[in-house]
């Protein structure tokens, strides 16, 4: 029987190729290949300044470090994404504020960003959910009106663009290379910014507040990046473009061929390039069976398949425990009906062909 896993890194011999050099280069933290990797990714992202950091998570908390939220600020987000984006923000003594979402495209929902608002509010932390977009023009404006920082979770959306622009280059950007991201470099981060002071202070928390050798200024953290990280972030990126237009393609196959009544495909925006980090299906009531049954089958045949996210952030332990109720309606039901199909650049034509004809096939 065919197996086709929900996500699969592609590594091949050019990467092992630029590992093998840095191991035997014998600089191996943070040096040539990290300033290199750097380099290479703020040109891609169109911004003067790449912070390379040990993962995406450290990414958002170094960012809104950097920017000054600490404790008694609060800092609006979505419910809707990984428990990392709101735990950054606890990380600072700050409180995650969470705005409901948008039905169709998963993100942050500008108009509910404004009810929650409050003369506490300092920035607000959005994320390019699974690969589209969040509405950055509408998000922009409400962080000019009421002064606000604007960070960009970018976990998902390596690549991704809002009218013509790539993400990561409105705000400050937040990027994760873990094995089932876009691209990836094992585990590895990036910060982006155009603020050469917020790079800066960046820089220095990164790594122990170290300003020269042995002199340190602030107090920071050792969020560094080695070199063999950075060794096959720096080919990943050159491939990067590549498995996207893939993701995209295999997304539009499934988008014209997977029917069965009652499962609603992915939506994308015009002013968007949705980069399809997953594609993610709603079950809605009039699907022949459950989501859980529809799990279960498919998995049965083969075809991987995941729940992202399975909780709104408010309703897990940690945030019950805080005292987070739910006030956000649209996040909690669709947590309820979301599935994610395999969309990832690894599928062969065989596979797509497979999973539409077990998808399609679940009443025959
Ligand atoms: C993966 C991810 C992160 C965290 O990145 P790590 O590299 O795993 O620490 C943060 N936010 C979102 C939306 C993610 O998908």
């Amino acid at each position: 029987m065919r197996s086709i896993p929900i996500a699969k890194p592609i590594i091949s011999e050019e990467e092992i190729r630029a590992v093998e050099e840095v191991l035997r280069s014998g600089m191996l933290a943070q040096g040539e290949a990290v300033r290199r990797f750097e380099n290479d990714f703020s040109e891609y992202i169109g911004v003067d300044n790449a912070i390379a950091v040990s993962n995406g998570t450290t990414a958002l908390a170094l960012a809104l470090k950097a920017l000054g939220i600490k404790q008694g600020d609060e800092v609006i987000t979505t419910p809707f994404t990984f428990i990392a984006t709101a735990n950054s923000i606890l990380f600072q003594g700050a409180k995650p504020v969470f705005a409901d979402i948008d039905e169709k495209t998963f993100n942050i929902n500008p108009d509910d960003v404004l009810k929650k608002i409050t003369s506490k509010t300092r920035a607000i932390l959005g994320v390019h959910l699974f690969g589209h977009p969040f509405d950055v023009e509408a998000i922009q404006e409400i962080c000019e009106c009421y002064n606000l920082f604007l960070i960009e979770d970018c976990a998902q959306a390596h690549g991704a663009e809002y009218n013509g622009k790539k993400v990561g280059s409105f705000g400050i950007g937040c990027f994760s290379f873990y094995p089932t991201k876009n691209m990836t470099t094992g585990e590895g981060g990036m910060i982006t910014t155009n603020s050469n002071e917020i790079a800066e202070v960046c820089r220095l928390l990164r790594n122990h507040g170290e300003s020269r050798k042995y002199l340190h200024t602030i107090l920071g953290y050792n969020h560094r990046m080695t070199d063999i990280q950075a060794a096959i972030g720096i080919i990943q990126l050159r491939r990067l473009d590549e498995f996207n237009e893939k993701r995209i393609k295999n997304a539009e196959y499934l988008n014209k061929h997977l029917k069965m009544k009652g499962l609603i495909t992915p939506y994308k925006k015009n002013e968007t390039k949705h980069v399809y980090h997953q594609y993610v299906v709603k079950i809605e009531e009039d699907f022949p069976v459950s989501r859980d049954a529809f799990m279960e089958y498919l998995r049965d045949r083969g075809v991987g398949c995941a729940i992202h996210y399975p909780l709104p952030i408010y309703k897990q332990p940690l945030y019950q425990q805080l005292g987070y109720r739910d006030d956000c309606p649209i996040a909690s039901e669709l947590a309820n009906k979301v599935l994610s199909l395999p969309v990832h650049p690894a599928l062969t034509e065989e596979d797509l062909r497979y999973i539409v004809e077990v998808v399609n096939n679940l009443e025959a």
